[in-house]
């Protein structure tokens, strides 16, 4: 099985740890460069990369619609 840069932290959010340095990055990293700022290691552009960067926006609206004072 291929080993996955994608992990969870305790708090439930995904960090991307650079296979090449191990920095840990997060979504703003990832958004706001095109590659590892500490290694200029390049983000696959797949699936997963696609999947981290919605995360955040997809627990918010989770959040947002299973919040019962928005649900009427
Ligand atoms: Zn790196």
């Amino acid at each position: 099985m291929k080993k996955s840069p994608y992990h969870t932290d305790p708090n439930g959010r995904l960090l991307l740890h650079c296979p090449r340095c191990r920095e840990e990055l997060t979504v703003l990293d990832v958004e706001n460069y095109p590659a590892c700022p500490f290694c200029d290691w390049r983000f696959p552009a797949d699936d997963n990369l696609e999947a981290f960067i919605l995360d955040p926006i997809v627990r918010n609206w989770v959040a947002r619609v299973s919040d019962p004072a928005n649900n009427r």
